[in-house]
């Protein structure tokens, strides 16, 4: 597509929007625009939930899949009540513990809603974001808000204002610049509508989480991303899809800490010899390679998150052929964590 607009980049402190950038924000979403913000887990692309037209340009934009649906974003309950037809004892335990915060519901929609915003479903993604400047803007607007995150579809998602305009500019007319996200990864996405409620995305809140409030949940075992070409139904169509994809070829390397280390720099050797250049993303301080070519993850699951798709996203800028990440652990965040990942690499090695 065509620069069509010049995109203009406007900067919000997250603890206290002003209210000018908020209301010029909110007149572009209610006029069927679609402009970019932050929220707390990546930046969003917003447009009015209850537009098709508007709606239809985030898919467009996006170069996104007619049948991939998208989260609605809203900021008080009296909403949450228009959009759906139903909301079930344990979806309200899951709103009163972790709303607004970056919890997804899967819910049956009401007719207000239209179809092209949930990729012809009859259930509905609704999350209370606790990002301020999201927040402020879907009130002024008045309006539910429908946000992907704010990429070119298969790409990482992005977690400042510079990967938005990396991959939208000209596009769209405004980002709303609210510096880099809280949490990095997008948000936990829970169907609501099953006897057994059943996570469709591992995300910013863990299950164990969530069990420990409302008992039992079911995983999709195609969440980690594995198995995706062997699923035939799909309860989340975006997980058919590939995603999180940097241009550099990703080599995810798993198993016990020594021989992963062993495997990662014979690769690295390997590849350098034939003339790539490489990266090293670990969360680990000990590989012996030589550090320009470490991309040092985190310590802590919470920073490994936070810093993961710009981790990817540096590569691309670094204008590195390969990239080989050390797997981390499955819990918590880190399942995530290693969704993405999965989800993001061409290559998968076990040791
Ligand atoms: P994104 O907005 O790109 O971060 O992705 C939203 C995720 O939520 C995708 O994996 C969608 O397939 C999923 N999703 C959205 N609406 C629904 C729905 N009604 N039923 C199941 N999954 C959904
Ligand atoms: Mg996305």
């Amino acid at each position: 597509m065509k620069k069509k607009f010049r995109t203009d980049i406007l900067k919000i402190n997250e603890k206290r929007p002003n209210h000018v950038i908020i209301s010029k924000a909110s007149k572009l979403i209610c006029s069927g625009e679609i402009i970019a913000f932050p929220t707390e887990t990546v930046y969003g692309l917003g447009a009015n939930a209850l537009d098709p037209s508007a709606v239809s340009k985030i898919f467009e934009i996006k170069g996104r899949p007619s049948d991939n649906p998208l989260i609605i974003h809203i900021a008080d309950m009296k909403t949450l009540r228009t959009l759906v037809s139903q909301i079930p004892p344990r979806a309200n335990r899951i709103i009163k513990k972790f709303w607004p915060g970056p919890v997804t519901l899967v819910l049956k929609k009401s007719k207000i809603v239209p179809k092209i915003t949930t990729g012809g479903l009859s259930t509905v993604a609704v999350r209370m974001p606790r990002n301020n400047v999201a927040l402020a803007l879907i009130r002024k607007s008045g309006l539910p808000i429908a946000a992907p995150s704010a990429n070119i579809s298969g790409r990482p998602s992005p977690t400042t204002a510079t990967h938005v305009k990396d991959d939208l500019d000209g596009k769209i007319k405004l980002i709303l610049d609210g510096g880099s996200t809280e949490i990095g990864i997008e948000s936990t996405v829970i169907d609501m509508t099953q006897s057994t409620p059943m996570i469709l995305r591992p995300g910013g809140i863990s299950k164990e989480s969530i069990e420990n409030e409302i008992g039992k949940v079911l995983f999709q075992n195609s969440h980690i991303g594995i198995d995706r070409k062997k699923i035939k139904i799909y309860r989340s169509p975006g997980m058919k899809y590939r995603h999180y994809s940097p241009k550099a070829h990703v080599m995810l390397v798993e198993g016990p800490e020594n021989d992963a280390k062993s495997k990662i720099m014979q690769l690295a050797e390997k590849l350098e010899a034939e003339g790539k250049k490489v990266s090293i993303m670990s969360a680990s301080k000990s590989l012996k390679v030589n550090s320009e070519k470490i991309q040092y993850m985190g310590r802590s699951l919470e920073t490994i998150a936070r810093n993961l798709f710009a981790n990817l996203r540096q590569a691309d800028k670094n204008n590195i052929d390969v990239i080989i990440v050390q797997g981390i652990q499955y819990n918590k965040i880190g399942f995530a964590i290693m969704n993405r990942l999965k989800k993001a690499a061409i290559t998968n090695i076990r040791v």
